[in-house]
């Protein structure tokens, strides 16, 4: 929807809602929200638009795509700063938001020719007569629904593959970020010039859960949701309606391990950004850490010396910002409760350090893994420690999760083999979420994390369907495929099998 339109419906008495400035309240804008009516005419627009988008070569896309991309650059500060102001979070990182939006739009760009242009494949020796391809052909129009944690990172995940792929896109934005998600439909049209004026393939819609409601029920090809896991099993229940395929990224609860022989310096610097971070709300945040014994105490000294060193508010070059969205507040501080009344300890904070629109580090050692601390997703900057006796245990505790998005593991000798067999999407060996800064690999959850994948040449084709040609060049020695076979057809064959597949 554009800007004009948001103005025309402001005026003929529909419901709005505001986006405000979590560190002040101050009203950034003000958005209708969009009927199933208008959701329909938003995915109408698309399909039109993905007529002509479909229909350009991959290279033709690409260019598109560039423009925008070189016009986000231009407009980097601007773009960081409005993340800044409609989140909360200070600038470095919002920053590194735009930066790591920025490196995935130029991948899924440069990649999906390769990923999905047609190649050939070997039609076996019984189809020998034949040559084979595959394509990966659009689907159409994608509905892109993201949250508010990553307003540009995470839905770019979507949207910059699902474009590239060429498919045209209808984004719903979170309530609380969707003068980011305007921003970024805005410039694309800009970027695409008179096209982009007449009829994007990126498409906004605005408003809250309803409008998302209805793209899972409109006249879409598939769902890319990211957001909690609660609000995901209601989109898929929607989309079960229309049989609409779901790509779903949700929430985690990710375990960072500390083996015996890590180097405890870097380890802990990685924990406490991993943890701390964007205040805590992020969906591959360090939730939970098991530390092995041996080194447990010289571990959490750093840890609790570095979080003691964090400055917390509303300024820009602050390092944690305030909770963006209210409700998690109380969620924030019933998991702290909980932990230090089932017998964890505190040491550093308390439930006192949550002071709306802030939360202050929290760090609780040896908290029961029964606890909500331990398993709910808390999205604050709190972090649990638990001590155990071996790498192996810190790996079943890890596993013992309903969620399982990322992982990481310190380890100088053993990080490979914990690796594979930490239960996770993505793990990060000595270093932190260094996956999501690598374009070329796929992101995306197991079990209550979610399933689908975004990123890399899964991502793309996670947006695409395979087509499959097989084309006769000459005629065969044999031709089971024809009611005027010779009788000797079938025996010839079955000793053709025999003699190829025996071994
Ligand atoms: P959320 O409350 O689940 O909302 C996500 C999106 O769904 C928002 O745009 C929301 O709109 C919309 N929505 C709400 N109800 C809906 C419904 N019934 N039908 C369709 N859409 C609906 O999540 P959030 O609080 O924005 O984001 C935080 C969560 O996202 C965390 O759990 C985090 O772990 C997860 N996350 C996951 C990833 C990943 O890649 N796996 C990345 C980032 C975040 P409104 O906001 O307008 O209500």
């Amino acid at each position: 929807m554009s800007t004009d339109s948001a103005e025309k419906s402001a005026l003929i008495d529909i419901e709005m809602f505001q986006s405000l400035d979590p560190r002040t309240n101050d009203v950034i804008a003000e958005f209708p929200v969009l009927s199933p009516q208008d959701v329909e005419e938003a995915v109408a627009n698309a399909r039109s638009a993905a007529t002509w988008w479909g229909s350009l070569t991959f290279s033709a896309r690409a260019r598109h795509l560039k423009h925008w991309r070189q016009l986000i650059l231009e407009r980097f500060d601007e773009l960081a700063g409005l993340i800044s102001h409609e989140t909360g979070k200070p600038m470095a990182d919002a920053m590194l938001e735009v930066v790591l939006g920025v490196d995935h739009l130029h991948w899924a760009g440069k990649n999906a020719k390769r990923v999905l242009g047609r190649r050939h494949v070997a039609p076996g020796m019984l189809m020998f007569n034949h040559t084979a391809s595959v394509e990966y052909e659009a689907l159409g129009v994608v509905g892109v629904i993201g949250p508010w944690n990553y307003p540009v990172f995470t839905p770019m995940g979507s949207i910059a593959y699902a474009l590239s792929a060429g498919n045209a896109v209808v984004f719903k934005p979170s309530e609380f970020t969707t003068k980011v998600g305007q921003w970024l439909v805005d410039t694309f049209a800009e970027a695409l010039g008179d096209q982009g004026r007449h009829r994007s393939p990126l498409q906004l819609i605005t408003g809250d859960g309803r409008t998302g409601n209805a793209l899972c029920q409109s006249d879409i090809d598939k769902l890319a949701f990211t957001g909690s896991s609660a609000t995901g099993k209601r989109v898929m229940s929607a989309c079960s309606d229309r049989l609409i395929p779901v790509l779903m990224e949700c929430g985690g609860k990710d375990a960072f391990i500390v083996d015996s022989d890590a180097n405890l310096k870097s380890a802990s610097d990685a924990a406490v950004w991993g943890a701390m971070a964007n205040a805590g709300q992020t969906c591959v945040g360090v939730e939970r850490i098991y530390v092995v014994d041996s080194v447990a105490d010289r571990f959490i000294d750093l840890v609790v010396d570095q979080v003691s060193k964090l400055t917390v508010g509303g300024e820009p070059d602050a390092d944690i910002g305030p909770i963006t969205m209210p409700a998690q507040l109380a969620i924030i501080e019933r998991h702290v409760k909980d932990g230090m009344r089932s017998g964890g300890q505190a040491v550093v904070g308390s439930a006192s350090s949550i002071r709306a629109p802030y939360v202050k580090p929290v760090v609780l050692v040896d908290v029961p893994e029964d606890a909500s601390t331990v398993t709910e997703e808390t999205f604050g900057p709190v972090i649990v420690i638990n001590r155990v006796p071996s790498l192996r245990v810190a790996v079943e505790r890890a596993n013992a999760s309903r969620y399982a998005l990322g992982a990481t593991v310190f380890s100088k000798r053993n990080g490979v083999r914990a690796a594979q067999d930490l239960t996770a999407g993505m793990v990060g060996i000595n270093s932190i979420l260094p996956y999501a800064a690598m374009p070329s690999l796929p992101f995306g959850g197991v079990g209550g994390s979610g399933f689908g994948r975004i990123h890399g040449a899964e991502g793309l084709r996670e947006f695409a369907r395979p087509k499959s040609v097989a084309h006769r060049r000459f005629p065969p020695l044999l031709n089971p495929t024809s009611f005027s076979k010779a009788q000797w057809t079938m025996h010839a064959l079955k000793t053709l099998v025999r003699v190829l597949y025996r071994w």
